[in-house]
Order: structure tokens, then sequence, then C-alpha cells
């Protein structure tokens, strides 16, 4: 596990964009965190990160949204209004060569491969937030243990 604080959404953004060089095909994080907590300013971040030139923006409605313009293809879902008993294919993303990434989602445990970086955002302040990494599996941990050398080497 790993934890870093970021004092605005533009550190948040700048941490999910240093953490999308380690991205590899078919890794998945899942973003948990309240309402506003910067669960997709965080995704906007990776999302540079890969070089997706497109304006990524919250799927809500849509559950999910696809970029592919960068190093990676994308695939940004937003599970906040689906529940663990609808199956709504979303497994499918999961074994493509993309990079998956699920708010919310704590609302669908069975539809999720083992091997997730679980990524938690707490609001500590109108500016703070703290932001917690576990790995669950050894693709995870890769992320996990790369992210946190270039963040010693940054500062
Ligand atoms: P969520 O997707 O979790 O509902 P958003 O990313 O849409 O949240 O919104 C996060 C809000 O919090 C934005 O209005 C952003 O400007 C604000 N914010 C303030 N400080 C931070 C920070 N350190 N990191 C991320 N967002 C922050
Ligand atoms: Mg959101």
């Amino acid at each position: 596990m790993h934890q870093w604080t970021t004092h605005s959404p533009e550190e948040t953004m700048n941490f999910s964009e240093q953490m999308a060089v380690y991205l590899q095909p078919g890794d998945v994080l899942t973003l948990s965190g309240d309402l506003g907590a910067g669960k997709t300013i965080f995704t906007k971040g990776l999302a540079k990160g890969l070089g997706i030139r497109e304006m990524v923006n919250s799927p809500t409605f849509t559950i999910v949204k696809e970029y592919h313009s960068g190093r990676l293809p994308l695939y940004h879902m937003d599970v906040y209004r689906i529940s663990d008993d609808e199956d709504i294919g979303l497994e499918d993303y999961f074994e493509q060569d993309g990079v998956a990434v699920v708010e919310w989602a704590e609302n669908i445990p069975s539809w999720l491969p083992d091997d997730v970086l679980s990524v938690v955002i707490e609001r500590v302040n109108d500016h703070e937030r703290i932001i917690t990494c576990t790995a669950n599996g050894s693709r995870s941990e890769r992320i996990n243990e790369e992210i946190s050398k270039h963040e010693r080497t940054s500062h």
C-alpha cells in the first residue's frame, strides 16, 4: 500500500499522469471515493499521460467511454448507477489490450478481475486529497512499485 497527499486538482492530475507511464495493456484500476473526491480528475491525468488528445469527461450516463488516440486504449467506466447483479458486459473490457479505469468499482465486485490496482481518494478539505494505492496481485504491484520509485526520485 502506498499513500500520497495532493493539494490541488493539478497535483492529482500530475500524479496520475506519471502513473500512466507505467501502465501496460490489460491493466485495471479501480477508483473509489465520495462524489467530488477526484476520481474523474485522476482519470483525466491518466489520459493525458497516455497521450490521449480527446477531452475526458465523466461517463456517468454512458457508463463506458473509450479513447483510442493514446499509447494504449483507455476504457473509462463509471458504474455509479450499476449494481452487482446486473450483467452489462463490462468484463469484456478487462480482457482487451487497453487500460480499464472503473469509478465506483465497489458497486460491481463480482465483475472485476482479481489483480486490480485499487485507488482510494479521500477528501481532507477543499484542496487536499489523500490517495491510497493498494495492489492486489503481481501486475498491480508492479505499477505501485514503479510510481513510488518515481515519486521518491522526483522530490
Ligand atoms: P469524482 O469523479 O470523484 O466525483 P471529480 O474528479 O469530478 O470527482 O471532482 C473533484 C473535484 O474536487 C473537482 O471540482 C476538483 O477541482 C476538486 N479538487 C480540489 N482539490 C483537489 C485535489 N487535490 N485533487 C483532485 N480534485 C480536487
Ligand atoms: Mg466522477
